[in-house]
């Protein structure tokens, strides 16, 4: 495993639109491995594959209750809404307030390329609706409601 340089701010590679992984290979694996090892690293919640250069659906999420890797993930469904306070490891030392969905369903493949569902509320469903954002070259900034914030390095970012 190794930690991945994190794309930050203009970087071309986060305003692409990512391809769909045909299979998982032992490339895929380790970038899994290494975006996981670097979301930790930078005290995320969150990472999608083209913070760290690469053009593919991968994203990896752990809210506190273990890392989940999502492969060419999807929205199923969602509920409610949500507005509240986010950040962004490629937009280091800023935050924003975001409405999102309360509630969302997604399904994707996981490192066996098994297809598996997630639900989740409150910051998971934060964390989804943002990561697969990534995927299409979305950035929270583009939809802060208000200034995006300075913030202090302690604080948790996404
Ligand atoms: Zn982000």
């Amino acid at each position: 495993m190794a930690l991945r340089n994190i794309r930050i701010n203009d970087d071309p590679m986060l305003r692409k639109k990512c391809r769909e992984i045909p299979a998982v290979d032992d490339r895929i694996k380790e970038l899994a491995q290494d975006m996981l090892e670097t979301m930790y690293d930078a005290d995320g919640v969150g990472l999608a594959a083209p913070q760290v250069g690469i053009l593919k659906r991968l994203v990896v999420i752990d809210v506190g209750d273990g890392p989940i890797v999502m492969i060419n993930p999807v929205i199923l469904e969602t509920e409610g809404s949500q507005t509240g306070r986010e950040g962004c490891l490629s937009v280091p030392g800023k935050a924003g307030i975001v409405t999102r969905p309360m509630r969302v369903k997604a399904k994707a493949y996981d490192l066996d390329m098994k297809e598996f569902e997630v639900e989740g509320e409150e910051l998971l469903a934060r964390a989804i609706c943002h990561e697969l954002a990534h995927l299409d070259g979305d950035l929270y900034i583009d939809h802060v409601e208000g200034r995006l914030m300075d913030v202090t390095e302690e604080e948790d970012e996404e």
